[in-house]
């Protein structure tokens, strides 16, 4: 199980992401960025490209959630056992952190595809007997500590993940950082590319830019300035050095903080966002650098429900493979469609029963809502008139929420909180159920048992979202903002519906809550909910559309074809 040899054969393209999401029991992940990132590789394992991942190992994952009967989140640590899952590599490798070397270690995971591709992730980590017991430390929670450990955690990702790879045998033909966090790799590159005037370090040599650029793919997923990983040069003195000297940073990370976007931008020779307008946005912020942009996916295997999967398998054959293939979705029967549906969302309220002893009912019209608790995602945007809330759903709405907020994000705690209030103020009228510790497992059940997927952040902040493909994969339409993915999703009353007024802003201050809002109750009492109560069959033509006109295509496997010819070859 150990032996990764027969992954260093050929060149591999090294994806790093701070976090990956693979399965609930590998908690080392936050939400939508991990996912992607772990969708990505299984979409590669399928389609047999040659990549390795990097990621750190986070021993106590993100954390465990669970909510007091005031509302309160309350954090555990998510603790896992690596040697469950994956073997531990011999071969170690040394970074500088405050002046000292902190050795590094790595897990191999094999992501095994029904292909027969397969693709090893190394998961990175510090607890090793010898390092100092605050080291050892350094990979245990995700985003976890203060900024100078997550300067630490950086530099094992970027500096230890590229030196690791080395050490271990491989040959990278491009590096594709998945966000900021990975940056410092480019350092590492750089270093590699110096011309030393003498054998001793010296002011005169000189490092090529070019190559590193030329070896580079830089994802960005932040849509604003204040997203950006930054670190006061004061901590980067102290913590990391200068691999290169620190002159040399500045020019290419930011004169007065270091930047880790501005890094990877300066050295990556293709640049993206991950959808349409976000590279649009991307390309605003960051003007002389030219952004792409390629649309994130959802791995279709992955998500698709049991109900699904059978139904695909039956009408649909080689869909998992070729997601393209569920443009055909029309030769499906509406019966069998509906009754798809009707298992997934007996499944859910099974769960959701056993676990929190809420008794849905399965004739009512079920909203999903669930992703990070972070202010810009507006959980709790639907409960702001709770009169007419009341007079539109009484008797015919049900809710369904999830999410957890960061440990130091206390605007995202009081949003759970005041979901769990209003959910006692509707007692008897409309049932709202909050689920704690959402994750893949909880999104699994919960996205393909609801009847209506609600997303309603504030634009242009949600930089792709992929929850809600999630949902379009299992006839689960989308009602959403018009942000990120659902741009080129969105096709009125056909795939699902828009809150609010179009995408043409690009402007962080334009907070639309008051129109969002009476569109979203609108909406919901003049289209959705007649639709779903009095024309089954018009709804169940807008779950086909989800299926056939989104889920064909926002999926990982035709992401991950447009990296490989716009970004990888090159
Ligand atoms: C898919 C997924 C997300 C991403 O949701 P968005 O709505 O795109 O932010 C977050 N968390 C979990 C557990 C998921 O499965």
């Amino acid at each position: 199980m150990s032996d990764w040899k027969q992954f260093t054969r050929e060149p591999r393209i090294a994806y790093f992401s701070m976090e990956i999401g693979f399965s609930a029991e590998i908690p080392t992940y936050s939400g939508g960025l991990g996912i992607l990132a772990g969708d990505t590789i299984k979409s590669a394992a399928d389609l047999k490209l040659p990549m390795v991942a990097v990621t750190l190992v986070s021993r106590h994952g993100y954390f465990l959630q669970t909510i007091d009967a005031k509302g309160r989140q309350k954090e555990a640590p998510a603790s896992w056992d690596p040697g469950m899952f994956m073997a531990l590599l011999p071969v170690k490798t040394l970074v500088t952190i405050e002046g000292r070397d902190v050795m590094v270690q790595s897990w191999l995971y094999r992501v095994k595809s029904p292909t027969g591709g397969e693709i090893p992730a190394l998961f990175l980590d510090t607890d090793i007997p010898g390092n100092l017991e605050e080291d050892r430390h350094i990979t245990d929670h995700l985003y976890g500590g203060d900024l100078s450990n997550r300067l630490k955690q950086e530099i094992v990702l970027g500096i230890g993940g590229a030196r690791i790879l080395d050490a271990l045998g491989f040959t990278i033909k491009k590096f594709h950082m998945n966000e900021g966090h990975a940056s410092f790799l480019t350092l590492e590159l750089l270093d590699r590319t110096r011309h030393p005037v003498e054998d001793t370090w010296d002011e005169r040599a000189s490092w090529d830019t070019r190559r590193v650029m030329d070896q580079c793919v830089f994802t960005t997923h932040t849509p604003v300035p204040s997203g950006h990983d930054r670190f006061p040069y004061e901590l980067v003195k102290k913590v990391l050095g200068e691999p290169v000297p620190l002159s040399l940073i500045q020019e290419l990370a930011g004169k007065d903080n270091l930047n880790m976007t501005m890094l990877a931008l300066n050295l990556s020779g293709y640049v993206n966002g991950v959808a349409k307008k976000h590279g649009e946005i991307s390309q605003n912020l960051f003007p002389g650098f030219e952004i792409h942009a390629i649309t994130n996916g959802v791995h279709t295997f992955t998500w698709a429900s049991p109900y699904f999967v059978n139904l695909f398998d039956d009408y649909i054959p080689g869909w998992a493979h070729e997601p393209e293939l569920l443009v055909r979705v029309d030769n499906i029967p509406d019966e069998e469609i509906w009754d798809a549906h009707c298992g997934a969302k007996a499944y859910l309220f099974h769960y959701i029963e056993e676990t929190t002893g809420t008794k849905l009912d399965p004739d009512i019209l079920t909203i999903g809502f669930a992703r990070r608790s972070a202010t810009y995602k507006r959980g709790d945007l639907i409960f702001s008139d709770l009169k007419r809330l009341l007079k539109i759903g009484k008797g015919k709405l049900q809710l369904i929420f999830g999410g957890k907020a960061h440990p130091h994000d206390e605007p995202g705690k009081e949003i759970i909180q005041r979901i769990i209030k209003k959910t006692g103020q509707l007692k008897g009228k409309i049932k709202v159920v909050y689920l704690q510790n959402y994750n893949m497992e909880v999104a699994y059940r919960l996205v393909p048992g609801v009847d209506l997927w609600l997303n309603n952040p504030i634009r242009p902040l949600e930089a792709s979202g992929t929850s809600g493909m999630k949902a379009a994969l299992n006839g689960v339409p989308n009602f959403s903002v018009l942000d990120g993915w659902w741009i080129e999703g969105h096709i009125e009353g056909i795939t699902g519906w828009s809150i609010g007024p179009p995408a043409t802003e690009t402007s962080v201050d334009d907070n639309h809550a008051a129109e969002d809002l009476e569109d979203l109750y609108d909406k919901l009492e003049k289209v959705i909910i007649p639709l779903y109560y009095n024309d089954r069959t018009g709804w169940i033509r807008v779950m086909k559309n989800a299926i056939g006109k989104n889920a064909y295509y926002f999926n990982t496997h035709v992401m991950m074809r447009r990296y490989v010819t716009e970004a990888y070859i090159r």
